[in-house]
């Protein structure tokens, strides 16, 4: 049958901006992808690495101001609210890991924006002129001692200074002077040129006395971890940030009050699992349409695979997955971008390990449709399956993020 449109209210420019992304995500992303899985971490961020033709392409596409405003040189009143997660799903079907490093790298924009100065008011209109991957964002929030914790950290329990997050940022005179480390887990972290940076401010308030700020990285005293060595998401660069008495103009730091800290954190779980809601979706896809293909040409008594009834359940079962998921997507989606900032973050994290765990299930089911070679580095289907366990931790285990959405369901 092959992919079946169910929305018929798809607008001309939504179906235009699916085709343009489906030729990124299918001509560049997947093979790219495909050749950095197999590479060690430090190819894949060298200088002559395919990585940098992907972030080249889909910055001369504009896709990394699609979230950006008019006014900053972005896209974002042009953009058909439906186009987004199509766009996202079409990503997602390429290379999942890719589109999180293109995703992340808009991070710190979205508090440069929020910012008066006209110096981080620069910074979003030069990210939205670079066609050439020269600026490029992370979300620096979780440290060695502090992951989950900072999933759970909007929740008032998190007051505990046990709690507080080690990255320290102590005011002196017009400077903050910031000390400590995030975790070796921050995507884009060993190549990214500016980070959205979370940092505590008040110990005494354990998670509840955060701070946000934007900053550049090439500061003295900041330096890199050795890109992580990881089992999915290969493709996605990740590493560590060393913070070492680092002074950073006052003006850099967006947040510092606890009560709107608490209220961005929310929006930022909310944007960010909404994102992944979308991305793996079509990952999951991917891995019914590896399955769906290779039933049809493998033989075994006689047909093709497809015909046993055993498989012809389990691709439908896959397939009621999928589309389900999809559709809550979809309407999460909607929903999210109407009420923007005040989005549902119940809804977004539902949908985010809704998504993960069906691309995990149908990458996990497609294996056993392979039967053995789906072991081998033959297939795509070992790969989508490695990337879809990364994400069921990816923006929070699953586990510790659906305590925190179930917070707002009392
Ligand atoms: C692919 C990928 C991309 C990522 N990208 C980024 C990024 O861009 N920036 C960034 O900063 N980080 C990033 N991360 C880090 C990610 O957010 C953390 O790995 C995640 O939040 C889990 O933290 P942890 O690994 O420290 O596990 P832990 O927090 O040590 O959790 C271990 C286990 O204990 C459980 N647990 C922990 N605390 C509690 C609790 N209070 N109650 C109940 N159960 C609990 C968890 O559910 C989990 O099962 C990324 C991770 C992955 C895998």
């Amino acid at each position: 049958m092959g992919y079946l449109e169910l929305d018929l209210t798809l607008s001309d420019e939504a179906k235009a901006m699916q085709e343009t992304v489906k030729k990124f995500a299918m001509e560049v992303m997947r093979p790219v992808g495909i050749k950095l899985d197999k590479m060690d971490p430090e190819a894949v961020i060298a200088k002559d690495s395919p990585l940098w033709d992907v972030i080249r392409t889909s910055r001369e596409l504009g896709i990394h101001k699609r979230g950006i405003p008019k006014a900053f040189g972005g896209l974002l009143e042009d953009m058909d609210p439906k186009a987004g997660p199509l766009m996202a799903e079409m990503m997602g079907y390429g290379d999942a890991g890719l589109t999180i490093s293109l995703g992340v790298s808009g991070f710190p924009m979205t508090f440069a924006m929020m910012s008066p100065e006209a110096e981080l008011q620069d910074l979003v209109r030069a990210y939205c002129e670079d066609t050439k991957g020269e600026i490029i964002g992370c979300w620096a929030i979780t440290e060695p001692d502090h992951g989950s914790d900072w999933i759970l950290g909007t929740n008032p329990k998190f007051d505990d200074p046990r709690c507080a997050p080690s990255v320290r940022a102590v005011l002196k005179g017009d400077e903050y002077i910031i000390t400590g480390q995030k975790s070796a887990w921050v995507s884009n972290g060993t190549i990214a040129t500016h980070a959205c940076l979370h940092v505590c401010l008040d110990p005494s308030k354990g998670m509840q006395g955060g701070g946000l700020a934007v900053i550049p990285l090439d500061l003295p005293g900041i330096r890199r971890g050795k890109p992580l060595d990881k089992i999915g998401q290969r493709a996605l660069n990740q590493g560590e940030i060393f913070f070492d008495e680092v002074k950073l103009p006052k003006k850099y730091m967006i947040i510092t009050d606890g009560a709107m800290m608490s209220a961005v954190a929310k929006m930022i779980l909310t944007n960010a699992n909404g994102g992944m809601g979308q991305v793996f979706v079509g990952l999951a896809q991917a891995a019914f349409d590896e399955a769906l293909k290779y039933a049809k040409e493998r033989i075994q008594g006689g047909v093709p695979i497809f015909e046993h009834k055993n498989i012809k359940l389990q691709l439908f079962n896959m397939f009621i997955k999928i589309e389900a998921a999809r559709a809550f997507a979809r309407r999460m989606s909607a929903y999210n971008q109407a009420m923007a900032p005040n989005g549902s973050a119940a809804h977004a994290i539902a949908s985010k390990v809704l998504s993960t765990n069906t691309a995990f299930e149908v990458a996990n089911e497609a294996i056993s449709i392979f039967g053995g070679v789906g072991l081998t580095k033959e297939y795509l289907i070992e790969k989508l399956f490695r990337d879809a366990r990364a994400a069921m931790i990816e923006d929070g285990e699953n586990n510790a993020l659906s305590l925190s959405g179930a917070e707002d369901l009392i």
